[in-house]
């Protein structure tokens, strides 16, 4: 098969890039190696859309994030993606560390970061009565907020799929092969073609730069833990509670959820491989810390824990052509603000891709909307009363945690770029997501992807391969174990 551009990578930055190019008229395959998209990083993150002050100013990280975090809610309002402006306050706790507040101040003002205040000990407890007593005071960034990053992904894959971009799912790139006008590209399920390739594959960018036989991407694992509390408990803090960055990154971080969740984390151990299990010192850390932003932080109320990992290349992103195969564009060592930085990032790498089509034209009928399908939980009761007249499944509650009826998952599972697994299910319209994790709807989730795939409810998945739920029927052939 023949591109004009193969995108490597279903994170965000590529699901971004692929929303980007949708507009002209190319042949554009965005190709992950998982079962979903936001597998890698972009599904387990802290969800914060920074406001801009941390970043070395001059640096691609300082450009991209504050001209993203810019653009964000506009987007997620096109996107229909959950958003909320929270701000955010670093908090200061001895002399030293409010000196480095006047520092970030001063580096934010030079980023062109808007409205940055330093408050005292007393102005931090009037905005946010949750923070330590401790605290001397804090940084307040009023335009950081938080987003669903996994949503966002999604949503920005399948506007540029409903605009013509291939997504193709669980194919992996196993060898790149740099011809004159492009490469040959081997992936886990044949042979594709390219005029330009971007690199976009997070915590593998590396290993794909090596076997396109461009320049070497050095590349630090980092893993970050996060518990994430029932929603009982959002309402704890107003503001994204960060403490001052030391060596390791950003520190502990107490946050509201886009969806009304409590977010506390992440850690930050330097990992050989990637490795994504929640550990017990990593979340006794995260708690010790967010309790000193936080005291009042409980330790009951948790839901589950998670770990994301950073793929970080020195001490910036690496953008823009390889200088050894012209025709590959590194999207690489997209850390920390990456989320934040993701639609600047596309804009710019839109453009330097656009210059091998100097024929693309965009198109007359480009739709920058989409539409996530309708929450019942947050819908007026008249709204739930037209909903169920147009579809009697949207009152049929499967997830009782999240109010998530038979209605949405089927919706989720027609959607652009459907996902017959559970966890697909569950990051599209929150089934399982709640206090129970799963523990009563999942059954009745599995028999609705079954239905909807086509498929045995046996072979119907957690996620990827070998993840399988069901061993097949208890009772005698034609009976059901449900
Ligand atoms: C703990 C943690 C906290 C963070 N907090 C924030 C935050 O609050 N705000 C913020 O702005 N940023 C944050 N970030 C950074 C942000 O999450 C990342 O910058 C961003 O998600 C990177 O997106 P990506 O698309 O480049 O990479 P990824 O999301 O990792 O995507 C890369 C994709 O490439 C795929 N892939 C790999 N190899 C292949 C192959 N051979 N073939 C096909 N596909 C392949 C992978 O499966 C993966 O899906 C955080 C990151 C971490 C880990």
């Amino acid at each position: 098969m023949k591109y004009d551009i193969l995108i490597i990578g279903g994170g965000v930055t590529g699901a971004a890039i692929a929303r980007a190019l949708s507009r002209y008229s190319l042949s554009v395959t965005l190709l992950e190696a998982r079962e979903d998209l936001a597998r890698g990083a972009s599904g387990a993150n802290s969800g914060i859309v920074h406001a801009g002050y941390d970043p070395k100013p001059g640096s691609l990280m300082a450009r991209y994030n504050v001209k993203g975090c810019a653009m964000y809610p506009a987007l997620c309002h096109l996107l229909d993606v959950p958003y909320r402006n929270t701000g955010s306050l670093m908090l200061a706790f001895s002399k030293e560390q409010m000196q480095l507040l006047e520092k970030l101040y001063r580096r934010g003002r030079q980023n062109g970061v808007p409205n940055l205040e330093i408050l005292g000990a007393e102005s931090l407890r009037r905005k946010e009565p949750a923070a330590s007593g401790e605290a001397l005071g804090a940084l307040y960034a009023p335009t950081a907020g938080v987003v669903s990053p996994y949503e966002m992904t999604i949503a920005l894959a399948e506007n540029a799929a409903e605009n013509g971009v291939t997504v193709r799912l669980s194919e992996a790139v196993t060898a790149i092969t740099p011809r004159q006008d492009g490469f040959s590209v081997q992936t886990t399920k044949g042979e594709l073609t390219a005029a330009v390739l971007i690199n976009c594959a997070g915590a593998r960018a590396g290993q794909m730069s090596r076997m396109a036989g461009a320049e070497e991407i050095p590349m630090q694992l980092r893993r970050g833990e996060y518990t994430l509390y029932d929603r009982d408990l959002g309402h704890l803090v107003k503001h994204v509670i960060f403490q001052t960055p030391d060596a390791n990154g950003k520190g502990v971080l107490v946050t509201p959820t886009a969806e009304g969740n409590l977010l506390l984390g992440p850690s930050s151990e330097v990992l050989e491989e990637e490795n994504t299990a929640s550990t017990q010192p990593g979340q006794d850390f995260i708690y010790r810390l967010g309790k000193k932003s936080c005291p009042q932080l409980p330790a009951g109320g948790a839901i589950t824990s998670f770990a994301g990992i950073r793929a970080v290349s020195g001490s910036d992103f690496v953008i823009g052509p390889s200088k050894i195969q012209p025709r590959l564009i590194q999207v690489a060592g997209i850390c920390l603000p990456g989320l934040t930085s993701a639609p600047a990032i596309a804009e710019d790498v839109c453009d330097m891709a656009l210059a091998y089509f100097p024929q693309a034209a965009l198109k007359p009928d480009w739709k920058a909307e989409r539409k996530a399908a309708p929450c019942v939980r947050e819908a007026s009761w008249e709204e739930r009363e037209a909903l169920c007249a147009e579809d009697p499944d949207y009152g049929k509650i499967v997830c009782r945690c999240e109010t998530v009826t038979e209605g949405q998952i089927r919706r989720a599972l027609r959607s652009p770029v459907p996902v017959y697994t559970i966890d697909g299910v569950k990051r599209r319209c929150r089934a399982g997501m709640g206090r129970c994790q799963g523990s009563f709807c999942t059954p009745r989730v599995m028999q609705i992807i079954a239905e909807e795939a086509g498929i045995p409810l046996e072979a119907v998945r957690k996620a990827g391969p070998g993840t399988e739920i069901a061993q097949g029927a208890l009772k005698a052939k034609g009976g059901t174990a449900w």
